[in-house]
């Protein structure tokens, strides 16, 4: 559990990374009261140090100070690793196992250093309960912005089954394959509390599943309850319609086109690439085979190459980049240990510098969990949400993937519990404990 400190919390010296995109700088104290930032630079006068019975000091003296990291792109509830006996495809036939979970995850996520997260899809209303639990303070856990059970129609990603099955209650799919039924899901998922709608286009971008009229009748649906649209677009011609349907963000865009990015520039539209997943699938891919991977190695390793252009092109064009993982789609793409992933892909192939690619993850991430001008930036009257770090990320950036690298997490000014006291008892596994 957090610790319930003192009223102010100061962090005296350290290497401040404000999240703006400045240069790291020399500073002397933040001050935290309450769950925001009172004032970083100069200590003010009316904070005394040695007031040890309200004041917490935390020295970072040789230590670097950051944004808390945000993972505009992490699955809390998609059933990984299956259970024994439910079917293939995602999701869960155990739901009230699967958020206990889930809630557990989210956990994982923050003693990690990520202290906001959005989750474009997951099960039934899963992170929706997960969400409201840590906001109120029942469970531990990051900001949570999310979805729920994305839309798609017939051919679209996780329409796994048959027609005649359709798509079950269990999956994170939901079949609407009409524009007037789309707008009937999205009041659905509004009712019961989501923060976006996701769409999701087809699974590697192979065809168009969703028409641009339709999308722009989800996105006029969601505007009007305050709700905002992402999409699952691989594709070229997916990628277009969305950018012009005027949808909130875009997730992939691997094969876009110059042209798809010239309208998704000129509408203003979002995108989180989310390399770490294809990256991701062609290392795991080469360990085990692709008789061992649901997921074509060959297609993907096309749609890489695309996400290389993708990333180059939308610095020059001006596209705002938000860095996304896909944590939690499969098993393989475990909870604290790759939210950051991304950053480095940006900086290796994006062209990217780390101080850049530092702000597309704290500063720019924002957006992506509804909170832009309240965290991903350190300074006067925002959120207290802020690691630091026992090395420079900016001169090497894959200090943000080790988690022995974090000194302090704070998340909404409180102290994160950094041990984790469940995987030190090595828990058992479903099929043991339920022996
Ligand atoms: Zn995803």
């Amino acid at each position: 559990m957090s610790t319930h400190g003192k009223r102010t919390i100061v962090i005296s010296n350290g290497t401040l990374i404000d999240g703006t995109g400045n240069s790291p700088a020399r500073n002397e104290a933040i001050v935290i009261q309450g769950n925001r930032i009172k004032s970083t630079g100069r200590l003010p006068g009316d904070i005394k140090l040695e007031d040890r019975d309200n004041v917490e000091v935390i020295n970072a003296a040789g230590q670097w100070i950051m944004p808390g990291l945000i993972d505009a792109h992490t699955h809390l509830s998609y059933g990984n690793p299956k259970l024994p006996g439910e079917a293939r495809g995602k999701g869960t036939t155990r739901p009230e196992f699967n958020t206990l979970r889930a809630a557990r995850n989210a956990q994982q996520v923050l003693r990690s250093g990520v202290t906001s997260i959005s989750v474009p899809g997951g099960t039934w209303f899963t992170d929706v309960a997960v969400r409201d639990a840590i906001k109120v303070g029942l469970i531990d856990g990051p900001r949570v912005y999310c979805a729920s059970r994305m839309i798609v129609t017939y051919g679209s990603i996780e329409d796994e089954e048959p027609s005649w099955v359709g798509t079950p209650e269990h999956s994170i799919g939901v079949l609407a394959n009409t524009a007037a039924e789309m707008v009937t899901e999205v009041r659905r998922q509004c009712k019961h509390g989501v923060d976006f709608i996701k769409m999701a286009d087809s699974r590697s971008g192979e065809a168009q599943t969703i028409s641009k009229e339709e999308i722009a009748a989800v996105v006029s649906e969601a505007h009007r309850h305050n709700v905002r649209v992402a999409i699952h677009s691989r594709g070229s011609a997916s990628t277009r319609a969305a950018a012009e349907a005027g949808v909130d963000w875009i997730m992939h865009t691997d094969l876009a086109t110059e042209a798809d990015l010239e309208a998704v520039a000129k509408a203003g539209v979002r995108i989180v690439p989310t390399a770490t997943f294809v990256e991701r699938v062609l290392e795991f891919g080469r360990e085990v085979g692709q008789d061992q991977i649901q997921i074509s190695i060959d297609r993907m390793k096309r749609n890489m190459e695309g996400l290389v252009n993708v990333l180059q092109r939308a610095l020059a064009l001006g596209i705002k980049i938000m860095c996304g993982t896909d944590t939690g789609n499969y098993s393989w793409m475990p909870y604290g240990k790759m939210h950051a992933k991304e950053a480095e892909i940006f900086v290796r192939y994006g062209g990217y510098t780390p101080l850049e690619a530092i702000t597309a993850c704290t500063r720019d991430n924002a957006f992506a969990v509804g909170l832009e001008n309240e965290v991903g930036v350190l300074e006067a009257g925002k959120l207290a949400d802020l690691i630091i770090l026992k090395q420079n990320p900016v001169a090497d950036i894959r200090v943000l993937q080790e988690s022995s690298n974090l000194a302090t997490v704070i998340k909404d000014g409180k102290k994160v519990d950094l041990a984790d006291h469940v995987s030190e008892e090595a828990p058992l596994t479903f099929q043991e404990a339920v022996a």
